[in-house]
């Protein structure tokens, strides 16, 4: 149907029952509420993805941005990417130091310079020479949402948060931003911001990923998406479903997915416990919530 639209968003398939999100969904659901009119006055998916990532990253309550946690050397490397389904422009930056929305940066990446990934240092200096907000205290900035102990070591723990829009113009973005999983190593990148695995947007759907990323990079599980749509004439529904049931469960991997297709139908997979989602379109549906009703 022309003219119809919607915006899914996502913070975290870590997601565990002993938990109670009852914060995260009530937060989740202003943020697709106010992302909703804001599609409905005509603003492209592009920048509603930037800002619904934006305040996730900023709200400390999800692992991306200000909820990160550190590697095991005390060092928040964070990881985010953006793509613009229209053209396919993307842009991100992986373990980068210091800023305070890497999908920011991200986006920078992709307007300001004619490159799709910057990395550790050079993401880093990017960021100083645009003038993004920096962190200068990271030990009194970031909450460590999520961090809470029951992680088993090299378990591969994890949160992120994630965002994908269909506009009223039938355009489509997404972008993911993480912390990466607890523990990591210095000089980590998951799937995040590798354009592919968990991030991908064409004209056809928009995917944003949220699991352990060593397995979405070895399936290249977002843009598996757009190829069983493409190639094998899936339904969203049928290929996201592919992805995280059949692909990511073969891998012995937990995670899950937001994707929205050109038409405006959604789906949201996962295999793990539970994944903190949202979404809101323009048929006046509303849907927040972290495990099944
Ligand atoms: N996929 C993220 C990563 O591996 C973590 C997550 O989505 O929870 O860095």
């Amino acid at each position: 149907m022309a003219g119809r639209y919607g915006v899914v968003l996502h913070g975290g398939a870590g997601a565990r029952k002993s938990r109670n999100y009852d914060q995260e969904i009530v937060h989740m659901k202003g943020l697709v509420e106010a992302a909703r009119d804001q599609l409905k006055d005509g603003i492209p998916a592009l920048d509603v993805v930037s800002e619904v990532v934006r305040a996730l990253e900023a709200s400390g309550l999800y692992v991306a941005g200000k909820g990160s946690s550190p590697n095991i050397n005390g060092v928040y490397e964070l990881d985010a990417a953006i793509m613009d389904g229209q053209n396919r422009a993307a842009g991100s930056v992986a373990a980068l130091v210091g800023y305070e929305s890497p999908i920011d940066v991200a986006r920078g990446v992709m307007g300001k310079t004619p490159h799709v990934l910057l990395a550790g240092d050079g993401a880093a200096q990017f960021a100083d020479a645009i003038g993004y907000a920096k962190v200068t205290d990271p030990e009194a900035y970031y909450t460590k949402a999520g961090a809470d102990g029951d992680h088993e070591p090299g378990s591969l723990a994890h949160g992120t948060v994630g965002c994908v829009v269909l506009d009223r113009h039938g355009h489509l973005a997404a972008g993911t931003s993480t912390g990466g999983v607890f523990g990591k190593l210095p000089g980590r990148v998951g799937d995040t911001p590798i354009i592919g695995a968990g991030c991908y947007a064409d004209d056809r759907v928009a995917v944003s990923c949220t699991g352990q990323g060593e397995f979405f990079m070895r399936g290249v599980l977002a843009y598996d998406v757009s190829a069983r749509m493409h190639y094998g004439q899936a339904t969203v529904e049928e290929a996201a479903n592919a992805a995280i049931h059949t692909t990511l469960t073969n891998f012995a991997g937990d995670g899950g997915m937001i994707a929205i297709d050109a038409e405006g139908n959604i789906s949201a997979p996962y295999n793990s416990q539970g994944m903190k989602r949202a979404w809101a379109t323009s048929d006046g549906e509303i849907f927040s919530a972290a495990f099944e009703a």
